[in-house]
């Protein structure tokens, strides 16, 4: 990668890339440009120096032992959650429940503030925009209880319908799950007004943070949702590690999810008592090597600067927006006002798959699609799309590169 291009706003983009030690292969004979960042970003040498020093260092089971080794990997995993809780704002460290991802979180939610909750009649609100993981568990709940799942549709722009939001709101509405940064369209959703309307009716709100968490700034108390939800992977952390945050009330009313060690106090054939939050909800030996690994990403974030982040990544959506708009065959799917840094496209008569193959040739990693929002999909009519999905680390000499592998592409396939 040449050095000779500005350095964009804020951060010094090749220094940045310089601690991404996978940025330096090769994909069939041409530099890697790694645009697949909605589906998992990838790690900085610190976040792979965590797990190599867990293991080869500390490796132990945590909270129960007194020895050295536990002691010391309770202390990083413990102190992961206190990073977690100032990044995310929240106001208290067990209101931060470690999970396997998003996906668990908000599965989390379904089987246990749900099934607490919701009865014959009532009902869920979520969005066009859903990630299946957003819309399967609360159709499971809905089957379960005999309750009614409406969705919250979306403008031709790939924006919320917020009048149409208002308007599903009823008495009955006992939850309300919304995406706040869609990884199909790229559209940041006015969470504030959602949670603010839903609070209103007296739902509690959940929100789907795996896309927003890594570009946007997270005030969990100001946002004032109920549940927010995000994965490590995503921000440039390990796979297998995610958050569930809660409002400690609702924590504490919910009914647990998994029984086993840890999550109690006392055991015998008769009774068991739990434990105190936020062990409650975190059964069995958790993920504690990536947990622990999770810090050093956070630590990596706030040492980059998420506002240089943010600003770095606005100029590439808006670079590449533009650059991709001057290809006559080709359409962005998802133009709202406010999105995070993901572009999906279709090109006339080209399959996505295609796309997908061709830049691979290339070098070139795009996600080609539904993204695991097939409703999105078919409310545009469209049986998927290309996506590319710019993080820290992504150039907009890199952006140079899709658009001329775009346009081999369109000259082969045509
Ligand atoms: N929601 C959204 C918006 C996502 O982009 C994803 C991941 N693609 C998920 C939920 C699920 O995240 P995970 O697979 O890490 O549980």
């Amino acid at each position: 990668m040449k050095e000779a291009a500005t350095i964009q706003k804020g951060i010094n983009v090749y220094a940045v890339r310089k601690q991404f030690p996978i940025l330096n292969r090769e994909v069939k004979g041409k530099p890697l440009v790694y645009f697949d960042n909605a589906a998992t970003s990838q790690k900085p040498q610190q976040v792979i120096d965590a797990l190599v020093n867990y293991y080869s260092n500390y490796n132990a089971n945590i909270h129960r032992g007194i020895h050295t080794l536990a002691e010391e990997a309770t202390a990083a995993y413990e102190a992961t959650r206190d990073a977690v809780q100032k990044f995310m704002h929240a106001a208290l460290r067990e209101e931060i429940i470690f999970t396997r991802g998003t996906t668990e979180g908000i599965n989390l939610v379904a089987y246990t503030w749900g099934r607490q909750h919701v009865k014959e009649g009532d009902e869920i609100i979520i969005s066009g925009m859903e990630h299946h993981s957003n819309i399967v568990p609360w159709q499971v709940l809905c089957g379960e209880k005999k309750a009614v799942l409406k969705i919250i549709p979306i403008t031709e722009e790939g924006e919320l319908d917020l009048e149409a939001y208002k308007k599903l709101l009823t008495s009955k509405t006992k939850i309300v799950s919304v995406v706040h940064a869609s990884n199909s369209l790229g559209t940041v959703n006015p969470v504030k007004e959602i949670i603010k309307a839903a609070h209103e009716a007296g739902a509690v709100v959940v929100i789907d943070g795996a896309q927003s968490t890594v570009h946007l700034d997270i005030d969990v108390q100001k946002m004032d949702c109920d549940f927010f939800v995000c994965s490590a992977h995503k921000l440039y952390g390990p796979t297998g590690v995610g958050v569930l945050y809660g409002k400690k009330k609702l924590l504490e009313s919910m009914p647990v999810f998994q029984g086993g060690g840890e999550m109690i106090k006392e055991v015998t054939f008769e009774k068991t008592t739990f434990n105190d939050l936020p062990y409650k909800y975190e059964a069995g030996t958790p993920n504690i090597a990536d947990v622990i690994a999770f810090k050093a990403a956070l630590d990596f974030i706030q040492k980059t600067g998420k506002e240089n982040i943010r600003l770095h990544e606005d100029e590439l959506l808006q670079y590449a927006t533009e650059q991709l708009q001057q290809i006559p065959s080709l359409k962005i799917i998802g133009t709202a006002k406010e999105k995070v840094s993901v572009v999906s496209f279709v090109i006339d008569k080209v399959h996505p798959q295609d796309i997908g193959i061709l830049l691979d040739n290339q070098g070139i990693a795009v996600r080609t699609g539904h993204h695991c929002t097939q409703p999105v999909m078919d409310r545009f009519c469209i049986p998927g799309t290309a996506r590319a999905s710019f993080a820290v680390y992504n150039t907009k000499e890199e952006i140079d590169a899709l658009i001329k592998g775009l346009h081999k592409t369109i000259k082969m396939l045509s």
